[in-house]
């Protein structure tokens, strides 16, 4: 710990309906740096509470993506902790309990009309443009009669909102949030199956887990009145709240999947680095200073969870990806050659043997890591190291700019190349440019011209890494042999 903060608890509290996307991750990365930053501890909850949404895997897929991202949890339904069972599903006697007691006290009720009766008086709020909310019904019901029927009949419990007053709810970044009490209806906190309501598995478990702030989308803002009654009724104190602002797209408006609105196990199979993707979501509405690239260590330093700003930040999918190419060039050569290979033996053809040797990685590294802004960018830059025969380039593609409508010279200056290339007893990069430089004068034609028809030849692309490097790593013969197998295409069309 570098400062006097407090040692905060905080927790990341999915539902497992799929995998975190962004704003989600985000709340994690922010969560997980304040916990680090203040030496507290870092959660995971899993809130399946609502039975008809799960979807299968999720859970393994919320883990995996946490741990894709190094936000290791102290406590969690894979880990444990003090207050195991971290899944909602498991923690269903302590709601139960404290939906009990809200009833003994007062402050909650059983309610048992029907969902045919609750779409009726919906129905008829609607068409005389009130608003809609549960207006009561069962509150009245006497407790001893509530508490016999709740015995044998099916009910849900609802909370008992205060008639009058307002409610007030502090929220960090916010300050008073104020609500008339009025204006809330008497919410559901446990449904007929016996499952709790987020409202109070929210409230009985960020209670029971001691956690100090409460970070989540400010779509849950609306409800932390409802969340704040909860608590006081329990009698527990409030955690801290910080609902924050979404992430938006580039022009305003709901981010898009084009957008960015991907998930984190998305994020690593489109090339991205865990440790660029998570200093670019925490540097997405909250800054220090001017400051862009900063590391985990940095960034545990200094973020603070009240620096959130509350504008609505914009996805820059650019500046992701220029910070993405940033980390790449600053891992020690070995351990980016390593990335490269296990990239390339997920992207490369079936027919390539895998383990892909490191050694040749290692040596074709150099070559391409300035060009590289994701992992997947690194295929189409060295596939042609991979094959035995590059396949030639149609012909017109060499009768091109400078050899447009001369097939004749273009096919004289590729078998130049090929010849003086088989003259040569060295094969470095300074010897294939010198040597190369004097066919292209030799046959009349200027260097580059000539480095183009050759890059086309042996790479089979018009845009690769340094030619002549190149060159060396595919080697003499298969060079020359493509080399030697684009004249013959070439003479072949005239
Ligand atoms: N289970 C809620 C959700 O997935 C979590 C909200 C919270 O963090 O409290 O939206």
């Amino acid at each position: 710990m570098t400062d006097d903060l407090k040692p905060a608890r905080l927790r990341l509290a999915p539902s497992p309906t799929g995998e975190p996307h962004v704003g989600v991750l985000r709340t994690a990365i922010w969560s997980w740096l304040y916990a680090k930053r203040t030496g507290g501890q870092f959660l995971l909850r899993i809130e399946d509470t609502d039975q008809t949404r799960l979807v299968p895997g999720s859970v393994e897929r919320i883990i995996r993506s946490l741990d894709w991202l190094g936000l290791t949890y102290d406590e969690g339904p894979d880990i444990g902790g003090p207050f195991a069972p971290y899944t909602q599903s498991e923690r269903l006697p302590m709601y139960q309990e404290a939906a009990a007691r809200l009833v003994q006290s007062g402050n909650a009720y059983p309610c048992f009309c029907s969902s045919e009766e609750l779409d009726a008086l919906r129905a008829r709020q609607q068409a005389e443009k009130r608003a809609t909310g549960y207006e009561g019904k069962c509150r009245v019901i006497a407790p001893a009669e509530a508490a016999a029927r709740a015995a044998a009949e099916p009910h849900v419990i609802r909370f008992a909102v205060p008639r009058e007053g307002a409610t007030t709810v502090e929220d960090l970044l916010r300050g008073p949030v104020v609500v008339e009490n009025r204006t809330l209806d008497d919410f559901v906190i446990l449904k007929s199956d016996g499952f709790p309501t987020y409202h109070l598995a929210h409230v009985v478990d960020d209670t029971a887990m001691e956690i100090t702030h409460v970070t989540r989308g400010d779509e849950w803002l609306p409800s932390a009145p409802r969340h704040a009654l909860l608590f006081d009724a329990l009698g527990y104190p409030r955690p801290i709240y910080v609902h924050n602002p979404v992430i938006l797209a580039p022009g305003g408006g709901k981010l898009s999947k084009r957008h960015g609105a991907k998930s984190a196990l998305e994020y690593a199979e489109d090339g991205y680095l865990a440790d660029a993707l998570v200093n670019f979501l925490c540097i997405t509405g909250w800054g220090h200073g001017d400051e862009t690239v900063m590391s985990r260590e940095e960034l545990t330093r200094v973020f603070d969870i009240k620096d959130i700003s509350l504008a609505p930040a914009t996805f820059d999918t650019e500046k992701l990806n220029w910070m993405n190419g940033v980390y790449l060039r600053q891992m020690p050569e070995q351990q980016l050659a390593e990335l490269f290979a296990q990239r390339l033996e997920i992207d490369l053809p079936p027919d390539v043997p895998r383990p892909l040797d490191r050694s040749f990685v290692e040596e074709f590294t150099p070559l391409i890591r300035e060009r590289v802004q994701l992992l997947t960018d690194v295929l189409p830059l060295v596939d042609f190291f991979y094959q035995s025969v590059v396949a030639t380039p149609p012909v017109e593609e060499f009768l091109a700019k400078k050899w447009k409508d001369q097939p004749q010279a273009t096919a004289d200056a590729l078998d130049a190349a090929a010849d003086d290339l088989d003259a040569l007893d060295d094969w470095d990069a300074e010897t294939l440019e010198a040597t190369l430089r004097a066919t292209a004068e030799r046959v009349g034609a200027r260097a580059g011209d000539l480095f183009t028809l050759v890059r086309l030849a042996v790479t089979g692309k018009t845009i690769t890494p340094p030619l002549f490097e190149s060159m060396v790593i595919v080697g003499t013969g298969p060079s020359i042999d493509r080399v030697r197998a684009a004249s013959a295409a070439v003479r072949a069309s005239i």
